[in-house]
């Protein structure tokens, strides 16, 4: 398997907080990798880390064999390292359309684009129905769809999801879950932050626990959602 993202010995402060502590994880081509853990461990900080919205105090970022521990965010997005933010921020006064458009502001292949904003309306015929509609208008499942949609318009090689399932009912959650898997088996790698650690454990491959800013627990998701410290902690006691 091929590393995709190394992280090592991430520190990233907020003045005197200290959100992550010595943070570690690996990404590898075809992964979907899930980030779990409570309120405040971290799991955000570490994607705003990663995608260069914050710049750590200590620590290295690995992407694609490069270290990009430096770059600027756009620079890391033209490298196909792209995120889709915690609460999605649709821009609201704009068309579905535009904002899938604005996802591929860097790129200077006008054929490219239109072909990927043709993948999009087929892979979301809903986005497709509502082309014209403001951004605004949609309800919160469609509004997560236009998030991704937009994050496809840059071309991704890593996805960085940042709870993708919040304030969403179940039902839409799961089919939530259900595109991150499609998109993945497309060739798209995956890095899953998610408050909702039962789902996220169903779709990942492998699996991260962060307490404090440090990784405590990994492994393979299937093994961590039976582990005992994992089921009592973050499953509501029982097995996923
Ligand atoms: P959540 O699920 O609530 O988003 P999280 O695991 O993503 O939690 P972070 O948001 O990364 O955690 O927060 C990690 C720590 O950093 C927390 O102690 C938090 O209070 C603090 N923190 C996060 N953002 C800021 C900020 N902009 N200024 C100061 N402290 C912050």
């Amino acid at each position: 398997m091929s590393s995709m993202l190394r992280v090592t010995e991430l520190e990233t402060a907020y003045g005197a907080i200290l959100a992550l502590q010595g943070m570690q994880i690996e990404v590898n081509r075809g992964e979907v990798v899930a980030l779990i853990g409570a309120n405040g461990a971290g799991k955000t900080t570490s994607l705003r880390t990663i995608s260069g919205l914050v710049a750590p105090r200590r620590g290295r970022i690995e992407f694609l064999g490069q270290n990009i521990t430096g770059w600027r965010p756009d620079r890391r997005v033209a490298l196909g390292l792209v995120q889709v933010p915690e609460g999605r921020s649709i821009l609201g006064r704009m068309t579905v359309q535009e904002n899938l458009e604005m996802g591929a502001y860097l790129r200077r292949d006008p054929a490219g684009v239109s072909a990927d904003l043709k993948r999009v309306w087929d892979r979301f015929p809903r986005l497709a129905e509502r082309k014209g509609q403001l951004g605004g208008t949609l309800s919160g499942g469609e509004q997560q769809m236009l998030a991704i949609g937009r994050a496809l318009m840059a071309r991704p090689q890593l996805l960085l999801l940042d709870e993708p399932s919040m304030g969403l009912a179940p039902l839409v959650v799961q089919e939530v879950m259900q595109w991150v898997q499609e998109i993945n088996r497309e060739g798209i790698t995956v890095l899953l932050v998610e408050q909702n650690a039962r789902q996220a454990l169903r779709i990942a491959h492998r699996a991260y626990v962060l307490e404090t800013g440090r990784v405590v627990l990994h492994g393979p998701a299937a093994d961590l959602a039976r582990d005992p410290r994992v089921v009592g902690a973050y499953l509501g006691g029982r097995t996923a």
